[in-house]
């Protein structure tokens, strides 16, 4: 099928090479050569988990889901590799289950992270 085939392509550009984490943001370099900057509030509010993934379901929730984001301290999250395929970030205030696929951070950066060079 033509369509996996696609699928499978993309699943290797979006694969993430390097992190590196700052005290407020960080820099996630992709394999095809695109590295984006990223707050720790855009990468929190991405945040997949059982409990935050609702938050972000409407317009609404998510505005009452980012100006509570935005009171805590987001400190630098612990980065953990799962598999091949994604990362799991242990935030201080409280969030730590959810599993970001490379896919997912792809996405996070193209929405709300800056690109660099
Ligand atoms: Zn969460």
């Amino acid at each position: 099928m033509e369509h996996n085939g696609e699928m499978i392509v993309m699943g290797k550009s979006v694969t993430l090479t390097d992190l590196e984490r700052e005290r407020e943001y960080c820099t996630l370099r992709f394999e095809d050569g695109q590295s984006f900057k990223l707050d720790y509030v855009e990468l929190r509010l991405g945040c997949p988990c059982a409990k935050c993934g609702p938050r972000q379901e409407n317009q609404q929730r998510l505005i009452e889901f980012r100006e509570e984001v935005m009171r805590l301290r987001l400190d630098k999250p612990k980065a953990e590799l799962v598999g091949r395929y994604g990362l799991r970030f242990g935030w201080l205030s409280g969030c730590s289950s959810g599993i970001y696929s490379f896919e997912l951070l792809r996405e996070i950066s193209e929405k709300s992270g800056s690109i660099i060079n």
